[in-house]
């Protein structure tokens, strides 16, 4: 059975004025379409045909995890987001905050070293929030499609920080793309990717 490029949880543009919708129909209907595509191209007629995304992205190498690992990271990245309108943005509450203080001081403190990965991140990757095993959460970077899915950390938040995520409402400027970013997070979805 093919993967399937997953449809927003949203309207196209109900993430402006953050992520316009010129954004979203280049980076979720282009971009992470044709790692889609390519992925089952090349899943076709192997072992890993009938493997969940999840399964693919943890076993195959090469060519076939980088679009399997860009699959899942594009949709955990826009189902880690929601409409500002809709509740998106603001702060954690519950334990996730009280998680976020033990690990980083406090929110604010948080934002300013995610942000550090963020903009850190050399060329195309990502920045992640990620729970340890002993229920601690830290900060992670990764180049291109890599993924925290294949280590022993629980993925929680990213930020895609491709050029392709913030090029047509940014440029060049990531870091106002970040900024931006704080506006359409879940924080009920995060919460919700806990152990
Ligand atoms: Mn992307």
């Amino acid at each position: 059975m093919p993967i399937e490029l997953p449809s927003l949880p949203y309207e196209r543009s109900a993430l402006e004025p953050h992520i316009s919708g010129e954004t979203i129909d280049f980076h979720h209907g282009k971009h992470q379409r044709a790692y889609v595509d390519k992925l089952n191209e090349l899943v076709a007629g192997t072992e890993f045909a009938d493997l969940p995304l999840e399964d693919i992205v943890r076993k195959a190498q090469g060519a076939m995890f980088n679009n399997a690992a860009q699959a899942w990271n594009h949709a955990f990245y826009w189902n880690g987001l929601k409409p500002a309108a809709a509740g998106g943005g603001g702060e954690p509450s519950g334990e996730l905050a009280a998680a976020i203080e033990r690990s980083f001081g406090d929110f604010a403190g948080f934002k300013q070293q995610f942000g550090e990965v963020a903009l850190k991140t050399f060329g195309a990757g990502w920045a992640w929030l990620v729970q340890r095993a002993d229920g601690s959460l830290a900060l992670a970077s990764t180049s291109n499609a890599a993924t925290p899915l294949t280590g022993d950390a629980r993925p929680l938040l990213t930020c895609d920080v491709w050029e392709h995520a913030y090029y047509i409402d940014y440029r060049n400027a990531r870091a106002k793309y970040v900024e931006a970013f704080w506006n359409v997070v879940d924080w009920d979805a995060v919460a919700a990717r806990m152990a």
